[in-house]
């Protein structure tokens, strides 16, 4: 069953006065959220995020999150897309973030950067057992020099595979937030290897201006990870 994601209707456009206390940059951001139907709907459906869209969306097409899966969250706050395997049945779901991430029923939450050496051994023991399904919507601050931004952000991604590839249990799943750029391509290479399904997606709730889009892996193969 495809569980339904309302879809955001557009609003009359809200114009935003000027203040000489805002930057342009600040103005731009605080139009484009008054203006944007996934930040109301997030707010009328109790979503923490508008990123929770992204993953409802994800979820409908790919049937990601399985009743009782125990799933881990990398670059989880403010908790958007914790929320919704918590509310799809996932059996278990452990949310990491640098930042403090209020807490959420039913999910166990970790502030910490996953790039230090030791956070694999803590996640895993976290985790108290094979996962079913990594997610990396993790982002690093970005620093406006496109090329610098992407190789940030694939450089995350692949910290997330290389340790998706060993907690998953065998048939599971990894999704990862990436930027169109070019050098994702060792990534899709070992993702192609390692899993019977590896597509690209651009969920809708993703801005079209933005380059940012998910690749999705499905099936783990396991044991045969390289
Ligand atoms: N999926 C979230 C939601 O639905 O609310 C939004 C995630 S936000 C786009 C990206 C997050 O990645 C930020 O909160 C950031 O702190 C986190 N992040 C970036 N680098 C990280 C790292 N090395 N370790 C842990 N979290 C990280």
């Amino acid at each position: 069953m495809t569980r339904p994601v309302v879809p955001p209707s557009r609003g009359l456009s809200v114009a935003v006065k000027t203040a000489k206390s805002r930057t342009a940059a600040s103005q731009r951001w605080l139009a484009r959220q008054l203006n944007d139907p996934y930040v109301a709907a997030a707010r009328q459906q109790g979503w923490r995020s508008r990123a929770a869209f992204k993953l409802l969306e994800l979820d409908n097409r790919f049937k990601l999150i399985r009743p009782g899966a125990r799933v881990l969250d990398l670059g989880a706050a403010p908790g958007g897309w914790t929320q919704v395997t918590v509310r799809r049945d996932a059996g278990s779901v452990l949310a990491l973030d640098l930042l403090p991430i209020d807490p959420i029923h039913g999910a166990v939450i970790m502030q910490g950067d996953f790039t230090d050496p030791d956070m694999p051994r803590r996640l895993t023991v976290a985790l108290g057992g094979p996962a079913d399904l990594v997610l990396s919507d993790m982002a690093p601050n970005t620093t406006g020099h496109a090329a610098t931004d992407h190789i940030r952000i694939v450089g995350l991604a692949e910290m997330a595979l290389d340790f998706a590839e060993r907690i998953l249990a065998p048939g599971g799943g990894f999704v990862a937030k990436v930027f169109q750029g070019g050098s994702e391509r060792g990534m899709l290479d070992t993702l192609k290897r390692n899993f019977t399904n590896v597509r690209h997606a651009k969920p809708p709730a993703s801005r079209k201006e933005s380059s940012e889009l998910y690749v999705v892996a499905l099936g783990f193969k396991g044991g045969s990870s390289d």
